[in-house]
């Protein structure tokens, strides 16, 4: 008889990613292997989303399928953050599931199978701590997750902030940053390993250390980074906070050429009556300050935010002040969602009163207007010639991305011929689309 084998489904965003490396790791740990077929699982976990309605539809088919297919003495887990959230009713609505483990007690999926393989055990087994902050490390545990030469790194979890439509710090907790030492060990074996790219996440990167004492946290984490890991040519940093985006940050950025010119700072709206029901940093005065002193400092910048439109009480008025500030702002790349009621978060005594299409119509107009933005701003790169992390292969193409391109959220650069994948090359760019560049590999210096 071969060692039991697990299989992982992994939902949602990159921090669950991570979660999902963590639990295979221990896992493994306890003589368990991987394979890429459930059917052939002993256990089936899938890491669930709970953030918002279309996320926690996705999770629950995904359970419910997995369980319709669940062969004799075969265990189905639920984790993540659906489940953190509504605990039995997941349970509820996807018969079948035997065990639950919130996203704070990812680290006890070894003993929730032990649990569940104990003799005459006939009910679901639950982990699932309704307080407390969530777990970062565990000696020996990996809190990163590796796709080819690029990897998410996880630095902190759980949120602070007060936004109101967010559901977050419900199902997570407040903030918790994870060691420095851990995150620098973890990043120098990261360069071990062979990993070009580091893209640094957590729910707001910029609160790093608050919670350790450490002032400035994420400029100090950046600088010692970038000793520890000698061989990483690109760190990346995702989900900056409005506000806490500081003058020595922004130095730091720009006096590393290996700090990638590239942030992600969710805006999530630019009224100041919208962002002040959102419980958002309202000042956008400094969102103009700071802008401005970033693209100074870092002329190549590239500018990610989000934005959500059909907030409850958002105005034509409101939307219009928005998309003028996108036109303004000139962001490289931007995301739009709509509004997505969630029970339990401080917005929901507001409701959800602006009609789906108007919010669709709404989301519509703001990413056509972005979408010209982004054209123009990709033509600008024609002519230029920029290194380019080659991800894949095939038709006589390759694809990468620039520093412009974090993985699975930005665009791509699509180069003629056959370039070695994981390698760094120097890509003259010849074409821009709205999202993506082409071009072909040179022997000029990026
Ligand atoms: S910063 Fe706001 S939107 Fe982001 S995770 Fe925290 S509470 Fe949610």
């Amino acid at each position: 008889m071969g060692k039991p084998r697990f299989h992982v489904v992994s939902l949602g965003c990159a921090k669950n990613t991570v979660d999902s490396e963590s639990m295979a790791a221990l896992l493994q740990s306890s003589g368990y292997g991987a394979t890429d077929d459930p059917q052939r699982a002993d256990v089936v976990i899938v890491n669930t989303c709970g953030f918002i309605g279309p996320a926690k539809e996705e999770s629950l088919r995904v359970l419910r399928e997995l369980a319709e297919v669940k062969r004799p003495g075969q265990l189905l887990l639920a984790a993540g953050c659906l489940t953190q959230r509504y605990g039995a009713e997941v349970v509820a609505q996807a018969p079948g599931v035997d065990g639950v483990l919130g996203t704070r007690r990812w680290a006890d999926v070894v003993e929730v199978v032990r649990e569940l393989r104990r003799e005459g055990r006939t009910a679901p087994v639950y982990h699932l701590p309704e307080a407390g902050p969530v777990m970062m490390d565990l000696p020996g545990i990996p809190r990163r997750a590796v796709q080819g030469a690029s990897a998410y790194l996880k630095i902190a979890d759980g949120c602070r902030r007060p936004c109101a439509f967010c559901a977050i710090p419900l199902i997570k907790g407040t903030a918790v940053s994870r060691a420095p030492a851990a995150i620098l060990d973890e990043a120098a074996a990261l360069g071990r390993l062979g990993v070009r790219e580091i893209n640094l996440i957590a729910q707001d990167t910029t609160d790093y250390g608050w919670d350790l004492g450490i002032k400035d946290g994420l400029a100090t984490l950046l600088t010692d980074l970038l000793q520890a890991a000698p061989a990483v040519d690109w760190f990346r940093i995702l989900y900056a906070y409005p506000g806490y985006v500081t003058p020595h940050l922004i130095e730091t950025m720009a006096a590393n050429p290996r700090l990638l010119p590239y942030l992600d700072m969710p805006l999530q709206h630019a009224h100041p009556d919208t962002l002040r029901r959102m419980r958002r940093p309202a000042n956008i005065d400094w969102v103009h300050r700071t802008i401005e002193s970033m693209r100074q400092a870092m002329p190549d910048l590239a500018l990610r935010t989000t934005f959500i439109v059909g907030y409850p009480g958002e105005s034509e008025a409101e939307f219009e002040t928005l998309l003028g500030f996108v036109n303004e702002m000139r962001f490289d790349r931007v995301g739009v969602f709509t509004f997505s009621f969630e029970p339990g978060t401080t917005s929901e005594p507001l409701g959800d009163p602006v009609p789906a299409d108007v919010k669709e119509e709404r989301r519509g107009r703001l990413m056509a207007a972005q979408q010209a933005i982004s054209l123009r701003k990709n033509q600008a790169f024609v002519g230029r010639t920029l290194p380019v992390l080659i991800e894949g292969q095939g038709d006589g193409l390759s694809l990468g991305r620039s520093y412009r391109d974090a993985p699975e959220i930005d665009g791509m650069v699509v180069v003629k011929g056959a370039a070695p994948v994981g390698a760094m090359v120097p890509v003259l760019i010849t074409g821009a689309l709205e999202y993506d560049l082409s071009g072909r590999v040179t022997s000029q210096g990026a």
